[in-house]
């Protein structure tokens, strides 16, 4: 900090509670408690002509007693640092804050500000002052918001009704404030996404499917996997209502029995289990594969769902496979590079097959860990020769050393020859010495090499598992593992999708050796 404890000669205190909070108890007596602690710690006596308090005021306005009191006595010098428990005390509205610790106080009459439970001094650089004042006061807004809001909303939560916002896709609102009455053609929609889900679509399918049919959602946009599993998982189809995290009885009439959203629910969770679509994207390579030909990095494109009619009128779906494309040829086009969809699943396989051929040790024979150890092993060898070699140059150094210093002693030299052949020398022999250490710091971290072939073990030992392990987490192995991955493949015509011989793959392994992110992994 850069507070100059020795130079504040007149420190004070400035206290404050609303009458609201009076009753809640953010006692006067604490504030000033803390305040006095601090001081004391730096070594300030503050006496009670120095201790301001303005008892039952609000910190809307700065018409206060005690605080006019302060300001006065701030500006005929008699105080020269002013401390408060929090930022807020001094006031509730940025404005005032603003003018009057940096304007009136910091500015015009070298007043530093203190704030015991924010941490910061107004005679510290102006950028971190600024920072920290304004993240307070982002803080302490918000708390006023809240304040103001929570004491409804609660009311509102004990009698059923919405505590914030308007009601969700189902639902209108009531008459009275909060209250919700069913939209009958929305709510059969809602029905019928639960209905979707337990049949096994994904969420991006079932919005496919209301897009298609021109169902909007309540703000007249497209449906997405969010906004379809925003309903999926909302309770308030249950005839609930939620405030601050928990849940209560609604007065409001239920969309969905508890028995058809309790096997939703079932559903996303076994899902999650088995890292379906729920968790983020669904592609294993999403951000680390690029195009070869052009250098693109690869977009990805989900599943799709259309919905199609047989001639008879009856309605069916297909499914479009998620793919990789060339990203250069999604934005420029053909003519910049013709670059062919790859299949999502086959290609994520592959690289799995590859990171199993990498790592496992029954695939490659343990040829993996039996060449990193040989490689670390050549290494610790290659440096240790270097070391011996430098070592023996440093001697026959100091020997030459010994040769002169003898030579100059029998007289059969000059001072000035001596004295510069032997000052060349030392500075060679330090020089060397110099390489010596460094040669011996890589030996050191060769030595830490061997640590690789636990961690090459470890990460076998979670390839093995990989089909049990969540989908989230494969993602983070597979970029601990590989750099990035570049594809080759031409653009072709139809049966696309039939097979892909023809794509060529480059992975570009990490070699750094990251730990992987096993430590919560729920498997052993
Ligand atoms: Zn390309």
């Amino acid at each position: 900090m850069d507070l100059d404890i020795e130079a504040i000669k007149h420190p004070a205190i400035y206290a404050r509670v609303s009458s609201e909070e009076q009753v809640q108890g953010t006692s006067l007596d604490d504030q000033v408690d803390k305040c006095l602690k601090q001081a004391a710690v730096y070594g300030w006596i503050i006496p009670p002509e120095r201790i301001y308090i303005d008892d039952g005021y609000s910190g809307a306005s700065l018409e206060r007693p005690a605080l006019s009191r302060l300001r006065e006595d701030v500006r005929s010098g008699k105080v020269d640092l002013v401390m408060v428990y929090k930022l807020d005390r001094l006031s509730r509205n940025i404005k005032d804050t603003v003018n009057l610790v940096l304007e009136e106080w910091s500015k015009e009459h070298r007043v530093v500000f203190r704030s015991v439970t924010e941490d910061f001094n107004t005679n510290s650089p102006l950028g971190t002052l600024i920072f920290s004042i304004l993240a307070s006061f982002a803080h302490f807004e918000r708390d006023v918001i809240k304040e103001r809001t929570s004491n409804g909303r609660k009311r509102r939560f004990s009698e059923g009704r919405r505590a914030v916002g308007r009601p969700p896709y189902g639902y209108d609102p009531g008459e009275v404030n909060g209250t919700m009455k069913v939209n009958e053609q929305e709510a059969k929609v809602v029905r019928r996404m639960f209905e979707m889900y337990l049949t096994g679509m994904g969420f991006m399918q079932i919005a496919r499917i209301l897009n298609d049919e021109g169902i909007r959602t309540k703000s007249g946009e497209a449906w997405s996997e969010k906004t379809v599993r925003d309903v999926i998982v909302n309770r308030v189809y249950l005839g609930e209502v939620k405030y601050s995290g928990q849940y209560g009885p609604g007065s409001h009439e239920p969309i969905i029995k508890p028995e058809v959203f309790d096997a939703a629910q079932e559903i996303r969770r076994s899902k999650n289990r088995v890292g379906g679509r729920a968790s983020g994207s669904p592609f294993l390579l999403g951000g680390m594969i690029y195009c070869r030909n052009c250098g693109s990095m690869l977009h990805t494109q989900p599943e799709t769902v259309s919905r199609r009619r047989h001639k008879d009128g009856s309605v069916y779906y297909t499914v479009n496979r998620a793919y990789y494309q060339c990203g250069g040829r999604v934005k420029k086009g053909n003519s910049f590079c013709r670059a062919g969809y790859i299949d999502q699943k086959w290609l994520d396989a592959v690289i799995v097959q590859r990171l199993k051929e990498r790592f496992l040790p029954e695939i490659r024979g343990g040829r993996y860990l039996e060449e990193l150890e040989e490689e670390a092993s050549r290494y610790v060898q290659g440096i240790r020769t270097k070391i011996q070699a430098v070592a023996e140059e440093i001697e026959t150094k100091r020997r030459a050393v010994d040769r002169w210093i003898s030579a100059f002693e029998n007289g059969q030299l000059s001072p000035e020859k001596f004295g510069n052949r032997i000052s060349e020398l030392e500075k060679t022999i330090d020089q060397l010495s110099a390489e010596k250490e460094m040669l011996e710091k890589h030996l050191e971290d060769a030595k830490m090499r061997k640590i690789n072939v636990t961690w090459a073990k470890e990460v076998a030992n979670i390839i093995e598992r990989w089909d049990l392990i969540p989908f989230q987490y494969q993602k983070q192995i597979v970029r601990c593992l590989i750099d990035c991955v570049t594809v080759w493949k031409p653009s072709q015509g139809k049966g696309k999708h039939k097979s892909q011989p023809e794509v060529e793959i480059d992975i570009v392994w990490n070699r750094s050796q990251e730990t992987l992110p096993i430590g919560d992994l729920p498997i052993n």
